[in-house]
């Protein structure tokens, strides 16, 4: 083992892990887990199970309740009744039930941090510094619309029970961000999680037991899209469907909603620019860089995917990125001491690895560290291209992991045609010095939201959508 004096010397750091044992009994206590309706846990009248497994070791971690039609239009039909009181309940009242959650979940957030690292594979620092703070900030936030709910928007009334679909990569904090608005402003919520990371949900339907949740304001009906999703989606009685989640669905539940008086509103994918001009401060870029691209392992809507880089820095850049990926630690998501975590299942890293063969074939150059990735689990190394060609699949599609695409740019013209050459419009990131410079591009860039000089920074009281709409305050929520 090395000494102090040896360590100090190398700065090596040694794993830190954190213990399982609260997931792990947490899970070992409520297993079989059931399905969160009308208040209470019920048996899915399919009477089958699914298994949720661990990312980083390709294990079974929990047997969740497979849901099916029946389960929703019961989930559905304890909504309704529920909507009658909820939506009558005065704001300030629904205000304490949001702050009641809110400080459940900082009460349980080691439990909740762990349970969210083992079902998704995403780091420990992650979830414990992000995900689980940024939950518990949403519904305080969300509380306090609902307080200034009667004076601040008046005259505006919520729709009624709304059905929401969430995906795998941020579970928690996408379950927050649909249920918080949602119920501050008095509608009734039915919620699926995804199939691969259903459990924090589970956590969360136990927090509205504990602190008393009136019944049928929150139902999860875990299971899978077909049965689950696609009654819900045709379901009379969901007066709005709430979605996040691949392009290719989002259209679905376009077409299938359509028509039916029913609202939705559909958080889809990106491919986001990260813009630096030749007066940025490298050192900071390229702690952007990992932040925007390699924070969760790439698989986050906002990513900043495509590096655009002055031309003239280029090679100075590359070369700093390049070392800087040559020390990033990937393994146990667990452990403290990683920055890289598992990619959630075998089926989306097979996708990930097909994208960046298929940008060898079209000629773009690929780089990865020297180190190898733990061989149990589904890992797959930090990446760079360089040499890519702004029409090629990998500059245009969304990989949704953790390859970054680079390309260079001379003029400021250059870099605004470069980002927008996208059919996303949901985040950019853009770095220089020269602020006036940075502004005159973060205006011209199509982008719901362009961070300068940082990335992916999140809050509760800064709206998040692509370029078209605003979604902020619950608003989605009220007619
Ligand atoms: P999906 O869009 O399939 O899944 C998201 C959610 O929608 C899940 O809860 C899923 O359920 C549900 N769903 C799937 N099909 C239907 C349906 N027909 N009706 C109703 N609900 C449905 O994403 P994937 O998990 O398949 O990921 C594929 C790609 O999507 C990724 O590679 C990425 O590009 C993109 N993506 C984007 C996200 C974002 O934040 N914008 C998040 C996740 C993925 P179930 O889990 O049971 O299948």
């Amino acid at each position: 083992m090395a000494t102090v004096a040896e360590i100090f010397e190398t700065l090596e750091w040694g794993p830190a892990p954190e213990a399982a044992n609260p997931g792990l009994d947490w899970i070992k206590e409520h297993q079989p887990f059931g399905l969160f309706i009308d208040g209470g846990w019920r048996k899915p009248t399919s009477g089958k199970y699914f298994s949720s497994e661990n990312p980083s070791t390709g294990k079974p971690l929990a047997k969740v309740a497979m849901g099916n039609s029946e389960d929703v239009d019961a989930a559905v039909a304890a909504a309704k009744r529920a909507f009658e009181g909820w939506s009558k309940t005065p704001g300030h009242v629904r205000a304490r039930y949001l702050y009641a959650i809110a400080r459940q979940v900082q009460k349980h957030s080691r439990l909740l941090a762990v349970l969210e690292s083992m079902d998704n594979g995403k780091t420990i620092r992650e979830t414990r510094d992000i995900d689980i703070p940024l939950v518990a900030r949403h519904f305080y936030y969300h509380a306090g619309w609902a307080q200034l709910m009667e004076s601040e928007l008046p005259g505006m009334e919520p729709l009624g029970v709304v059905g929401q679909i969430i995906p795998w990569n941020f579970p928690m904090l996408m379950m927050a961000w649909k249920i918080a608005p949602a119920i501050a402003m008095g509608n009734t919520v039915v919620l699926k999680p995804a199939r691969y990371t259903p459990l924090t949900a589970l956590a969360f339907a136990e927090i509205c037991e504990e602190i008393g949740l009136p019944p049928g304001v929150v139902n999860i009906v875990t299971g899978e899209a077909g049965a689950v999703g696609d009654r819900m989606l045709e379901h009379p009685d969901i007066a709005k469907i709430a979605f996040t989640g691949s392009t290719d669905v989002g259209r679905h539940i376009r077409k299938v909603t359509a028509g039916s008086g029913k609202r939705i509103s559909l958080e889809l994918g990106g491919k986001s620019p990260f813009i630096v001009f030749d007066d940025s401060d490298l050192d900071s870029v390229v702690e952007g860089v990992v932040d925007a691209i390699w924070f969760n392992q790439g698989q986050v809507c906002c990513a900043g995917s495509r590096l655009l880089v002055q031309e003239d820095i280029a090679d100075r850049l590359i070369d700093k990125l390049r070392a800087r990926m040559e020390r990033l630690r990937i393994g146990d998501p667990l452990d403290k001491a990683v920055d890289i975590g598992a990619i959630v299942g075998p089926v989306q890293l097979a996708e990930i690895k097909r994208l960046v063969e298929v940008g060898q074939s079209e000629g773009a150059t690929l780089w990865q560290p020297s180190w190898a990735c733990p061989t149990e689990g589904s890992f797959y190394p930090p990446t760079l291209f360089t040499d890519v060609s702004p029409a090629s699949t990998i500059a245009q599609m969304e990989i949704f992991g953790p390859v970054l695409v680079s390309m260079t740019f001379r003029t400021p013209a250059e870099a605004v045609a470069l980002g927008n050459n996208t059919r996303y419009g949901l985040a950019a990131s853009v770095w220089s010095e020269n602020i006036n410079l940075a502004l005159d591009v973060a205006s011209k860039l199509k982008a719901g939201t362009v961070w300068i000089n940082s990335t992916n920074l999140f809050d509760a009281d800064s709206g998040f959508d692509g370029v078209t709409d605003v979604l902020a305050f619950g608003l989605p929520y009220l007619s």
